[in-house]
Parts: structure tokens; sequence; C-alpha cells
């Protein structure tokens, strides 16, 4: 299935990328929107967020202060211009932010994992078209984000974009969800035309790492970015530590290199040549292995000996991992392939144990 996208068209710093959605994690008070709204104006940011539900991890935090922070944000727009985003996660929620007037609306990541919401969401937006962007599911699952970018779409809403902002994993320590780069970006390759932005906020959780989060998404050619700022961070009843001052941020997009996708050149291509003269070789190389793989399956099988032997397999792993390090490799790329090597060896073998 594929995704009916029309141009988002939404407003960046000098209407060009990146797009930038700028606001608070929550509206708290109508001083401390109003006051983050206008400093963030100053600077040139047109499009303001702020959290007015929010779905929280555990019961007892802040849960936004719901429809009553929505006559704030309209002064917002009256006041100052800026199209206002909220994010939504049932229909009342959507009827609410629609009747006030909120120019996009986005699904949080805990919502997208969830299909019954989603689609929930989906009928409730049949029959408008305000612009929708869906932040990937908490886990990385490109197919449950997938889903839920086709259930909107299928509403009938074509405005549609995509925000990327890290998923959970057991054992990060630096970011609060990391990026896992990839996935996006095999988003991008089924969606070409369906812009990605990114949330450096609650992928980093930190706000030292908005920067060279947010110079890396433009690295990889996103459209956007949607970034939390707060006129006092460190009192922030949300997400404090992820949050920077609207200067801050300013001093951020100013900073970010934005490059552009140019025309490939000759030097490019005569690079691509050789990398696909080496992926020729990878792959043969891959094929022999396979092939002695498959002699020692016929060995084991006349010797009744089983499929994996666990030492052996740990001491290829430590073996080439440390020999990746020393080719300047990470450690844990050179995990994931020889595991991956492994796991299709080992099917192999099981093939001709049992044939
Ligand atoms: C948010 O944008 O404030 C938010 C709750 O984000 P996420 O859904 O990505 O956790
Ligand atoms: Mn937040």
């Amino acid at each position: 299935m594929d995704l009916e996208i029309t141009p988002l068209a939404l407003p960046g710093i000098e209407a060009k990328r990146p797009m930038v959605i700028a606001g608070p994690c929550s509206a708290e008070t109508e001083e401390q929107v109003l006051e983050t709204a206008k400093q963030l104006s100053n600077n040139g940011v047109k499009i303001f967020r702020a959290g007015v539900w929010k779905p929280r991890t555990k019961p007892g935090g802040f849960e936004g202060v719901g429809i009553e922070a929505l006559p704030w944000l309209q002064r917002v727009k009256a006041e100052t211009g800026m199209l206002l985003a909220t994010e939504v996660a049932t229909p009342k929620h959507v009827e609410a932010a629609l009747a006030a007037g909120i120019d996009i609306l986005w699904i949080g990541a805990r919502t997208t994992a969830n299909p019954f919401s989603v689609q929930s969401i989906a009928d409730a937006l049949k029959g408008t078209d305000v612009p929708v962007l869906v932040k990937n599911p908490v886990n990385p699952d490109i197919e449950l984000w997938t889903g839920a970018l086709l259930r909107i779409n299928s509403a009938g809403i074509t405005r549609l974009g995509a925000i990327h902002r890290g998923f959970s994993s057991v054992d990060s320590k630096l970011y609060r969800n990391p990026p896992m780069w990839h996935i996006p970006i095999e988003l991008k390759r089924r969606f070409p035309s369906l812009p990605i932005l990114c949330d450096p906020s609650h992928m980093g959780g930190r706000r030292d790492l908005i920067a060279p989060l947010s110079q890396q998404a433009m690295d990889l050619g996103f459209e956007g970015l949607m970034v939390e700022s707060h006129c006092n961070p460190d009192c922030a009843w949300s997400d404090a530590k992820q949050q920077v001052l609207p200067e801050v941020l300013d001093f951020i997009l100013d900073r970010l290199v934005v490059r552009e996708e140019m025309e490939v050149t000759e030097s490019i291509t005569q690079l691509r040549k050789q990398i696909d003269e080496l992926d020729n070789q990878l792959m043969d190389l891959l094929t022999k292995r396979m092939r002695v793989s498959r002699e020692i399956a016929e060995y084991k099988k006349l010797h009744n000996m089983t499929v994996v032997q666990t030492t052996r397999y740990s001491e290829i792993l430590d073996k080439r991992g440390a020999q990746g390090v020393l080719c300047g490799m990470n450690p844990e790329f050179v995990r994931t392939v020889y595991e991956a090597i492994h796991s299709e060896s080992v099917r192999q073998q099981i093939e001709i144990m049992n044939k």
C-alpha cells in the first residue's frame, strides 16, 4: 500500500528547510505559554507546539491542563500569528483541538503503538484536511509506524508527515530514546514524498544532545525539527531536562549546517562503482562461507553432533569483535553482522541435518 501525500508546506525559519516546530513539552500556565511563544516568534519560529493532554508513563505525573489551555494557544495565534500544533490521543481531543482552531495535530509515540487508538483518531479526522504528524511508536517497529500513517491517510488526510523521536531501549546509556536512524531511513525509502521531522528533545532527553542530533537529522536530509523550548526550562512541569530557552534554540538553529541533495557527480559515480565491486566480493565471500558451513553440517550429521557449539560461536564473536575495533569499526556493528551471518549459517545447517 502506498501513501497519498500532498506537501505539508509548513514554514521554516526563513521559509526553507528545516521546518521548525517549537514550544514547551506542556502548556502549564497562560503566562508560560505566551511568554515562550513570544520569545520563539521574535526569533522567527512560525509554528508553536504545546502539549495540552500529556500521556504519562506512570499515573501521578502532570497529565496536562486539558481544554482550559486551548484559549491560551488561541491567544498565541492572535498575538504572534504563529501556527499551532498539539498532540491528540482520542477522538475527543481531535474535536476539541479542531474546534479551537489548532492548525496541526500530532499523534504521540505511545498512541501510535496502539492501532485501536490510531483508528479511532482516523475516524474522528474524516472530512477534515488538517495536517497530521505521526510520531514513531515507542518500540522500533516500522510496520506499526507505517500502519498508523496508512490509517490516517485512509481517513483522507494527505498533508501527512512523520516525526522521528527515537525508540525505547532497555540498555541505552546516552540517549533517552536511541535514534536507530535506519528505521526512518527505511520509512523514507518506502515513502519518498513523506516529510520526516526529527524530535531531538525526546530522542536525547538532554539539552546538550539537541544540537548534535538536529545536525545529524539535517545531514540525513530530514525536512524539519520539532524541539521542546520553554521560557524557564528548569522549572518545567514535564521533561525539564530536555527543554531549552528560546534563545538557546535560536543559537542551535543558527549554527545548523543544512545540506541539500545535490546532483550526483562523476566522482561519486566512480566511488559508487567501487562500492558495487566490493559488495560483489562480499557476496562471493559470504557464498563461500555458507558453502563451507554446509560441509560442516554434513560432518556434524554423520557424527551425530549438535548444530550449535556455543563455545565456537562465542569465539567467533569475540575474535571478530576485537578485529573490528582494530579496523576502526564499532564493536556492536561487528557483533550484529556476525550474529546475522551465524543465524543464516545455522538455518542452512539445520536444513541439511534434517534432510
Ligand atoms: C511530546 O511531544 O511532548 C511527547 C509526549 O512526545 P512522545 O510522544 O514522542 O513521547
Ligand atoms: Mn515532552
